[in-house]
Order: C-alpha cells, then structure tokens, then sequence
C-alpha cells in the first residue's frame, strides 16, 4: 500500500512549530534590550496576529539598541528559525512499522519549501519516506490534482492502494477521496490544531472515510 501523510497538525502539532518561532523571536529581541526573552514570549502569544507589533514598542521603550530590528525582521527572524519540534506520541513508531511491513510512504504538505524543509529535518523524519511533496515545489497544493497524480504516477501499479492521512477536512479527504483512495483523519483529541475538526459541517464527500485516534489504527489497515 501507500500511506501519503500530512506534516502539519497529523504527524506534529503546528502550535508548537508556532512558538517555537515566537521563542527564537524573544530571545533575539532580548539580546539587544533591557527585557526579558519570556515577557517578549508571552506577550507575543497573548496578542496574536499583532504580536511583532507589542513587541516592536516594548523594544524601543527599553533601550533596544538594534536600529535595523522591525517587525519586518522578526517575521524573517520567525521564518528563518530552527523549529523546536517533537513528533506526536506514536508517530515514530508507525512510520516506521510501516516501513518495515514493505509499505510506500509518502510526505503530501502543502507550504513553502523553506518552511517545511526546516520542520522535515527538525524532526527527522526525510529517511521514512520514498517522496516528500511540497506545494511550492510541486507547482499545486492539496486542492489540485498535482500531487495526487504525481503520487499515482510514480507509485501506481496494479491493485496498488492509495492512503491519505490528515487532518484538515478542508483539503485533505476530498480529492484523493474522490479519486478512490482511502483517507483517515488523524483526530484531534486535545483540541490543539490550527484547523478545528468540524466534521458534520461539511458536505460528505469532503469527509474522511475513517477517523482514528492513534496512529496504530494504519497499521490494521487491510
Ligand atoms: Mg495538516
């Protein structure tokens, strides 16, 4: 079979990805100021999405001394960060048990190459997997037939079957859905994702055929 997985919110949980940029932002803000790097964190947090601009003003009202910072900066400094991510509980394990039963997997994620490219070795995870797609590398995200195709494509044989596993019931289940593979939504049991999982709103065909609440439920899969 082919398992393709999605990175985001399915194998680790994007929140975290987050803050650890808002984190790599304070310290720097820190480093030149009279302010503490956890005062610059929280504060950051607490105003999302204009958190750079709070901490742009407490910078300059204690002393910072980097003429050139702006929230311009720290949003590069947010991109450029070195991610402090961990795997959810289970994944590793079952990225690798799927391996070793002979499966094919596959990384499907939509983003830029940067970005995801920092998370993939983060947490380390490029030698599971037989082809990482990324959006901006790809030239189409989730909502094309781009990535489903080339995944077809190159892994497609006779009877071979096609697993989708995500978590974002806006993209992930309606295109391979339709084009018949089978996709699982990873749930999310602490309410923690970017995106909320409500399923009932949404038309059938955008559903997932199966919801599971650990990642053992692929290895079952016949
Ligand atoms: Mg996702």
């Amino acid at each position: 079979m082919v398992f393709a997985f999605d990175l985001d919110d399915t194998l680790y949980t994007e929140m975290d990805f987050v803050r650890s940029g808002y984190r790599a932002v304070s310290r720097e803000l820190e480093r030149t100021s009279g302010l503490d790097a956890d005062t610059y964190y929280q504060g950051i947090c607490a105003r999302r999405p204009v958190g750079f601009e709070w901490a742009l003003e407490q910078y300059h009202s204690h002393g910072g001394s980097d003429s050139q910072m702006s929230v311009e900066h720290m949003i590069e400094l947010y991109r450029g960060h070195t991610p402090d991510i961990a795997l959810r509980p289970g994944a590793r394990d079952t990225l690798e048990a799927l391996g070793r039963a002979g499966h094919t997997l596959v990384l499907v994620t939509d983003g830029s190459t940067r970005h995801q490219r920092s998370k993939i070795r983060a947490l380390d995870i490029e030698k599971y997997f037989d082809d990482i797609l990324i959006s901006e590398e790809t030239g189409g995200d989730k909502t094309t037939d781009i990535p489903w195709k080339r995944v077809e494509e190159r892994f497609g044989a006779p009877g071979q079957r096609f697993i989708y596993v995500g978590d974002n019931i806006s993209k992930d289940f309606y295109l391979p859905g339709i084009r018949g593979w089978r996709t699982v939504m990873m749930r999310d049991r602490e309410g923690v994702n970017v995106f909320a999982q409500h399923i009932a709103d949404w038309p059938p065909q955008y559903r997932p055929r199966i919801v599971a609440d650990d990642y053992s439920t692929l290895l079952n899969l016949k």
